[in-house]
């Protein structure tokens, strides 16, 4: 469960140009959940999804990710919570692009401490997700040599790497074609249908209306919830 509680992100507290991000967000994400957050540029989904990843901080509220809160967390404990609790698909795919497939979705599990450890155990988990991403066979390609849907499965793939709970992912399709776009909701509603807990960022009204809650921001507020349908 995700849970966030009068959660507020503030740009330039107290100065005239103070911005509020998002403003007084009250949310609950149950486990298995496959939701949509939608709203125009600007209007804070990306901040929702960085402080719900843990890479960014709420600057009043609480967040609490399967009865933690992560504020409370030290850098080196919020680091390995992070990587074990959460994957998380960046805007612009934000990979390596000078290293191969293979170690750009192997990163998650060098950076966490001890978890992951083992190098029969790390090929093994990157495999599995090259696999559930469909790129096993581009686990040697260099990153810059990939297409735009290629680079996006990367990213995909190194956000499950760890098998983590939440899978978070920011306009995932933003910069692609609609057939490649429709591809890459396959895997989404794929991993969910697995049990992983997926949230969507997204423009797109046809990601939007096969995901079973949607969440939409104006002005970092919520205007409307459908909550979870049964
Ligand atoms: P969205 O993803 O919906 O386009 P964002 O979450 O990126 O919106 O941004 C929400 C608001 O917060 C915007 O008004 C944006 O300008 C502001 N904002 C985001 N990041 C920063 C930052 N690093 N510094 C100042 N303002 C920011
Ligand atoms: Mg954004």
């Amino acid at each position: 469960m995700i849970e966030l509680q009068n959660v507020s992100r503030i740009y330039y507290p107290g100065k005239p140009n103070e911005q509020y991000a998002l403003k007084d967000i009250s949310l609950k994400i149950k486990e298995g959940e496959l939701i949509a957050v939608v709203g125009k540029s600007g209007a804070g989904k990306s901040t929702l999804l960085h402080l719900m990843g843990g890479i960014d901080v709420a600057d009043t509220g609480e967040l609490m990710i399967n009865g933690t809160e992560i504020k409370k967390l030290s850098e080196p404990e919020l680091n390995n919570f992070r990587i074990r609790n959460i994957g998380i698909v960046l805007q612009n795919f934000a990979l390596v692009d000078d290293y191969s497939v293979f170690d750009n979705v192997s990163l998650p599990l060098r950076f966490s401490t001890g978890c992951f450890s083992g190098k029969g155990k790390m090929k093994h988990m990157v495999m599995e997700a090259l696999h559930r991403t469909g790129i096993e066979e581009l686990e040697r390609r260099t990153v810059n040599t990939l297409s735009g849907g290629q680079k996006q499965r990367v990213a995909i793939a190194r956000a499950i790497v760890t098998q983590a709970p939440f899978l978070l992912a920011d306009e995932p399709t933003g910069a692609l074609d609609s057939k490649t776009s429709g591809e890459i909701m396959e895997l989404f509603l794929r991993m969910n249908a697995l049990g992983t807990t997926v949230i969507i960022v997204t423009h797109n009204y046809d990601m939007a209306a096969q995901c079973r809650r949607i969440i939409e921001l104006s002005d970092g507020e919520i205007i409307s919830d459908t909550g979870e349908k049964e």
